[in-house]
């Protein structure tokens, strides 16, 4: 076989995903990341338990990337979430199915998978080249700033998988994008996605609550409904449900300025029944002493009542009843995309071909965060970048064949 030289760059998940199934192809592959080590922002992921993937029913699965979805499906239908379970007991590490559906490793951890992972690659004859910043191209080749120096890489095709641009210190920093958009690559601005945002909470609230958990509460946006719990922070609030809400919220501030999260404080009661359960209260006991008798709110809920309501809707039963199970908070800004679980943004799917390949520069292939779509948390996330990760694999190995 005539074999070719690819370069990989970025070893992330989904840079990874691709140098896994081109050295299967008998090609040589040399994967090249700017950090120390590869996949820091996957061993973070598993910090607080890796959520790989989600076991619902395929066909509501593939709802959760919004536009990108039709671009997405033929990679997503090639590596499904039931492959990935597969794949992830070939590498020693079985996984479960949590109480909402979400699948993480039987370990939680990220870095028992990484490590056999690593070690399967070079067992397949991938060479792993780690602290080389690639920093644009030259002599039709791709320039690399190394320990030793510059040097320069020819390669018959190459896959750029640099990821997007949050938690930047553990190397997805999005320093590629002039690189690209210099070259006629048209790229949509990054933002934060799953991510928090500021609220104008008094002082006494931020240095009272920061850090409480508000939990067994639904949130609502234009995104949906939606139930869990989230956590008052000194700006404001963050959290599985509020990154549930984060890309409507996000988009709402953009185009009018201004949202807010609908909290239901009492999922379980009527308005009508806490309406007339807080009438019955002596409307001489204090505003604590009403919403703990005739709401069961106390603690961080009451709080955010106290905070969040007029004097008014506090004394009228039933307005206050309809604030208990409508209590919008109005968010300000996103916290910075620094500290954003993912971004969306990032390369056009016009720019793009099937194969992953970008149109206006021939032989560079992309895959993973990098690309314009963006998914809630729930392992949609390391689920669609190890299937781009493996179809723009399938892109390359077509276009070296043709
Ligand atoms: C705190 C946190 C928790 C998360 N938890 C989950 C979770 O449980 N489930 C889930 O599905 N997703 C989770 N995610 C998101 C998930 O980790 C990312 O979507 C995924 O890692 C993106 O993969 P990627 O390969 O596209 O990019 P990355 O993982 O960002 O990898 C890109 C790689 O490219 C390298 N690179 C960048 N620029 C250069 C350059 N110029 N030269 C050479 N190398 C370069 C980087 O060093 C990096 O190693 C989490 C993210 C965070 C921050």
């Amino acid at each position: 076989m005539n074999q070719k030289q690819i370069a990989i760059i970025g070893g992330g998940p989904a840079g990874l995903a691709a140098a896994e199934l081109l050295s299967l192809s008998g090609h040589a592959v040399t994967v090249y990341d700017a950090m120390p080590t590869f996949a820091r922002k996957f061993l973070l992921a598993g910090k607080s338990g890796l959520n790989i993937t989600h076991s619902e029913d395929y066909a509501r699965f593939t709802t959760h990337f919004g536009a990108a979805t039709a671009r997405l499906r033929p990679a997503l239908e090639a590596f499904t979430p039931d492959d990935i379970r597969k794949w992830t007991a070939g590498l020693g590490t079985e996984t479960f199915i949590g109480s909402s559906g979400r699948v993480f490793p039987t370990v939680m951890k990220a870095s028992p998978l990484l490590r056999a992972w690593l070690k399967r690659l070079e067992g397949q004859g991938v060479a792993l080249r780690t602290r080389h910043r690639w920093t644009g191209f030259a002599d039709k080749g791709y320039v690399f700033e190394t320990p030793n120096g510059r040097s320069i890489v020819h390669c018959d095709a190459a896959l750029l998988a640099l990821g997007g641009a949050s938690w930047p210190r553990l190397g997805s920093d999005a320093r590629w994008l002039p690189r690209l958009s210099e070259r006629g690559v048209e790229i949509d601005a990054f933002r934060p996605a799953n991510c928090g945002f500021v609220v104008g909470w008094s002082e006494n609230f931020s240095e009272r609550f920061a850090g409480a958990p508000v939990k067994s509460v639904t949130a609502t946006s234009e995104a949906g409904t939606f139930p869990g719990e989230f956590v008052i922070t000194g700006s404001g609030i963050e959290g599985s449900l509020v990154y549930a809400n984060a890309a409507s919220l996000r988009d709402r501030l953009l185009t009018h300025g201004s949202a807010a999260l609908t909290l239901d404080l009492t999922p379980g009661r009527t308005t009508e029944r806490l309406a007339r359960d807080l009438a019955r209260q002596d409307a001489k006991s204090s505003f604590s002493n009403r919403l703990r008798k005739g709401a069961g709110l106390d603690g961080v809920k009451a709080a955010l009542l106290r905070e969040l309501v007029s004097d008014r809707d506090r004394t009228d039963p039933e307005r206050l009843a309809g604030k208990i199970k409508a209590l919008p908070i109005p968010v300000l800004e996103t916290r910075p995309i620094g500290e954003a679980i993912s971004s969306a943004g990032g390369i056009r799917w016009s720019g793009i071909d099937d194969g992953f390949m970008l149109k206006a520069l021939p032989g560079i292939f992309v895959a993973g965060e990098m690309l314009d779509w963006e998914a809630p948390t729930g392992g949609y996330l390391l689920t669609a970048c190890l299937a781009t990760g493996r179809a723009a694999a399938r892109g390359i190995e077509a276009w070296l064949q043709r």
